[in-house]
């Protein structure tokens, strides 16, 4: 889960590292009590999940009260990237900026290790800084078992040659920034520009961070910072139920047990579709291992829910739970939604084969539901479920 950078400020202040004074509004009138209390001046910036917001024009200084509130209006609906603005954070105006620095720490998957990266030349534009001047970008690998001391802090320091009169400084914003990292089980956590004030203090005045959502059981803090107006309201009802969904774009909707069948599926969905006017999957759906009516249930009813779903594509490879448990699953399902008044009403294809398949095909054969289809083979029953998303589309 990635963060808005007030939300980051706040942890970064909540473990001590040092932030300037912010608050976060939605309106542009709100901008003039708190730029009051900031000392009559803020900058005011862009709240949006995406880098660039300073060259995009999102992020602007207010000289006054009402300045900001015309600066505020400015920036509110503004879009940046593909993100509407609905939220503005007005931070304390940072005395001249002498210098900004970058630091980061993440997750390095290939490497299997935890990474620092450093550069004195922070700022705007550090892919650019990545790309075309790597040795300006020091990147020293950190063993999760030992973390950043204060002696690590000085070797990443050193590696990215921070100037002597800031070294202490950042050497103790680095220990500080991993505490962050370990307290809140974070992948990421970005700060760019650390920055060198006239005053001669170094301060974090941008970041980033995404936090692990594996260990939301353990940082109960972690809910509250979710962006529940973003989620997709689809994802966040199935999540309410327990089940792995991911809405994706196309026309058949998708319901599998496993991921690596889902996987598959949509890939064979995908090919088919080429055959059919271009149809793909409109959804990633796993009822995992037992699959049960009401699971079932909860499934087909999140996929109906989402209107761009013009046939439904049930693909199950019986193991533990067999087949005639799923489709003694999938005529409660049907049942279950009708009685609660959300019959479907588009058409199902359904695929059964593993632990007795015969069994459970013929139980829906009996059942004899006229909006469902068994084919027994999983591409044939792709392109069944692609061509009828392509006659209704
Ligand atoms: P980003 O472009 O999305 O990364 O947004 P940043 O928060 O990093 O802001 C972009 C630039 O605006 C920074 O590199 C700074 O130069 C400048 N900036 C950000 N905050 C302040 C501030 O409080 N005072 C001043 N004077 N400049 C700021
Ligand atoms: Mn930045």
């Amino acid at each position: 889960m990635d963060l808005f950078e007030y939300q980051a400020r706040d942890l970064f202040a909540k473990h001590g590292v040092p932030v300037l004074a912010g608050e976060v509004i939605d309106t542009p009138e709100a901008a003039r009590a708190v730029t009051e209390r900031l000392g009559g001046r803020s900058v005011v910036k862009a709240q949006v999940k995406v880098g660039g917001r300073g060259k995009a024009g999102g992020v602007k200084l207010a000289s006054s009260p009402d300045d900001a509130v015309e600066k505020a209006g400015q920036i509110l609906g503004m879009d940046i990237k593909g993100h509407t603005v609905h939220k503005v954070m007005l931070a304390e105006t940072a005395p001249d900026i002498a210098e900004e620095y970058y630091v980061s720490y993440l997750l390095d998957r290939t490497n299997r290790t935890f990474l620092a990266m450093a550069s004195v030349e922070g700022g705007m534009d550090i892919e650019e800084v990545a790309a075309t001047k790597p040795e300006a970008l020091a990147k020293i690998p950190i063993d999760a078992n030992d973390g950043v001391s204060q002696e690590k802090a000085a070797e990443i320091v050193a590696a990215a040659k921070f100037p002597a009169e800031v070294a202490d400084q950042v050497a103790d914003i680095l220990v500080t920034l991993w505490k962050t990292f370990i307290a809140e089980d974070a992948l990421l956590i970005e700060v760019n520009p650390l920055a060198k004030l006239a005053d001669g203090r170094v301060i974090a005045l941008d970041g980033k961070v995404s936090l692990d959502e594996n260990a939301d059981f353990r940082q109960p803090d972690h809910e509250a910072l979710e962006d529940k107006a973003a989620a997709n309201p689809l994802e966040a009802a199935a999540k309410a139920k327990n089940l792995n969904y991911v809405k994706l774009d196309g026309e058949v909707g998708i319901i599998g047990n496993g991921a690596g069948l889902v996987m598959s599926t949509l890939d064979v969905v995908a090919y088919a579709g080429e055959g059919h006017s271009g149809v793909k999957p409109a959804n990633f759906l796993d009822i995992g291992g037992g699959a049960s009516a009401e699971v079932m249930a909860n499934g087909l009813e999140i996929i109906l829910g989402d209107p761009d779903v013009k046939s439904v594509f049930v693909n199950v490879f019986g193991g533990i739970t067999a087949c005639d448990e799923v489709a003694n699953g999938i005529v409660q399902a049907l049942e279950l939604l009708k009685n609660k008044g959300e019959a479907v009403t588009k058409p199902l294809v359904v695929r059964l084969d593993g632990n007795n398949a015969e069994l459970g095909r013929k139980i829906l054969s009996d059942a004899n539901h006229p909006l469902v289809q068994r084919v027994d083979t999983m591409d044939g029953a792709a392109d069944k479920a692609a061509e009828l998303a392509a006659a209704a589309k």
